[in-house]
């Protein structure tokens, strides 16, 4: 029977490739066959040890959150070295560089991100242990910097030819406050309407990741007029309200699938002991990997905030309104791309290929934005294995992490095909 639905359902794609006047786009196993191709894998792997070089000389050039702009300039020197057309810096400092096909379109964009975690001052000298390496930004998302120059130096000497175009983008703003802005820039400016499948190299390993869990995050500032704890008992407290919502945040119902967060991460304000404040603030993070559930724990929130504002003004009966202000300080859309898409099977057929497993995956990275705008997209490991992301002991275990930088190869080629 299986057999039968196999041969069937191979005659319909026959038909449907012919009925529209076209051949199936290579596979990635066809592409391994291809003299050029498998010159460039057998490079990336060969080559390992400059990829690593590479990795350890970006990482040493430091990139805080905002100030990515000297890496972005060695990687502008990187891209035009290897021969990259049309290399530039957009408005908010992602650097581009185009690899050209017979066609323009399809473009694949495939991205890494610039910039780390660490303020100003970290100390990001790279030490060697053995095959591991340590230092801040290492393996996330320097690895995936490397990674990338090694794609285009390999395709470049190897003279790949693909008939749609590769767009290498080394983008601004993938961390924390950044907010994604390099690439919703990408998407909503720079590049706008020109993206038809994505893929963002950030940190180790070899996975495929097509859920983007999205996430809210506020600073909530509570204001009254504030005044002496004995003297000027009676007025409401701004602190009181903080108190009030936050333990109605704590009583709000979350499903478990498709898993659903909310904390209370910092708080502050006040001015003494013997004052009753005339502020108080605290910050909020709410995750999703479904848009659905996102808005509803967003929505709980706010009526959390309102409702204890409103019973804290009631509670006293001098006058002394409490105001809110909630502020949005991070919006990354929930999204996902469908397991059966041709980007997601390519991610995985590619690792399968050439021999490596690759299992799917769930996170908050630059994928997010196109899978929120239903852009093809997928974000993969550059292989090797990476601990203490986002830690000052942050290393990077380099033993054949030359299979990532061969998966991420393929795989560009493979998204280039028509
Ligand atoms: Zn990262």
């Amino acid at each position: 029977m299986l057999r039968y639905a196999a041969i069937l359902g191979l005659v319909l794609t026959l038909l449907t490739a012919v009925a529209y006047g076209q051949e199936a786009a290579p596979s990635a196993a066809d592409l391994v066959k291809d003299p050029a191709v498998k010159a460039a894998l057998d490079a990336a792997k060969a080559n390992e040890a400059q990829t690593i070089a590479d990795q350890i000389r970006l990482c040493e050039i430091p990139a805080p959150p905002f100030k990515e702009e000297v890496r972005g300039q060695e990687l502008k020197r990187v891209f035009e070295q290897l021969g990259l057309q049309n290399v530039r810096i957009d408005k908010v400092g992602n650097v581009l560089g185009d690899y050209a096909g017979a066609a323009p379109r399809p473009r694949v964009v495939i991205a890494a991100h610039l910039d780390t975690v660490f303020p100003e001052g970290t100390d990001v000298k790279v030490k060697r242990q053995g095959t591991v390496l340590h230092a801040p930004g290492i393996g996330d998302d320097c690895r995936g910097l490397a990674v990338l120059v090694a794609i285009v130096r390999e395709l470049k000497k190897a003279r790949v030819q693909t008939p749609g175009s590769i767009t290498f983008v080394a983008n601004v703003g993938e961390e924390g406050l950044g907010d994604l802005r390099g690439v919703k820039e990408l998407f909503n400016a720079t590049l706008k309407d020109q993206i038809d499948r994505f893929v963002s190299i950030d940190g180790t390993g070899i996975h495929v990741t097509n859920v983007a869990v999205g996430s809210h995050r506020y600073r909530v500032t509570f204001k009254g007029p504030g005044g002496h704890s004995f003297g000027a008992f009676g007025l409401a407290n701004p602190i009181g309200a903080m108190g009030r919502a936050i333990a109605k945040i704590e009583e709000m119902q979350v499903p478990k699938m498709p898993k659903t967060t909310f904390n209370v991460g910092r708080v502050g304000g006040g001015t003494s002991v013997n004052s009753i404040p005339f502020e108080g603030w605290m910050e909020v993070d709410m995750r999703s990997s479904d848009p659905a559930s996102l808005a509803a724990v967003d929505a709980g929130f706010q009526k959390a905030v309102d409702a204890a504002v409103a019973e804290e003004n009631q509670r006293w009966t001098k006058p002394g309104m409490i105001t809110v202000v909630k502020e949005l300080v991070g919006d990354r859309p929930a999204g996902s791309t469908p397991e059966n898409a041709p980007i997601v099977r390519a991610g995985l057929s590619s690792a399968t290929v050439l021999g490596f497993s690759a299992t799917l995956g769930e996170g908050s990275t630059d994928s997010n934005i196109p899978m929120s705008m239903k852009v093809p997209a997928v974000t993969i490991g550059g292989g090797g294995r990476g601990r203490d992301a986002h830690a000052l002991t942050e290393s990077f275990d380099t033993t054949d992490s030359w299979m990532g930088t061969q998966h991420a190869l393929l795989l560009a080629v493979a998204l280039a095909q028509k």
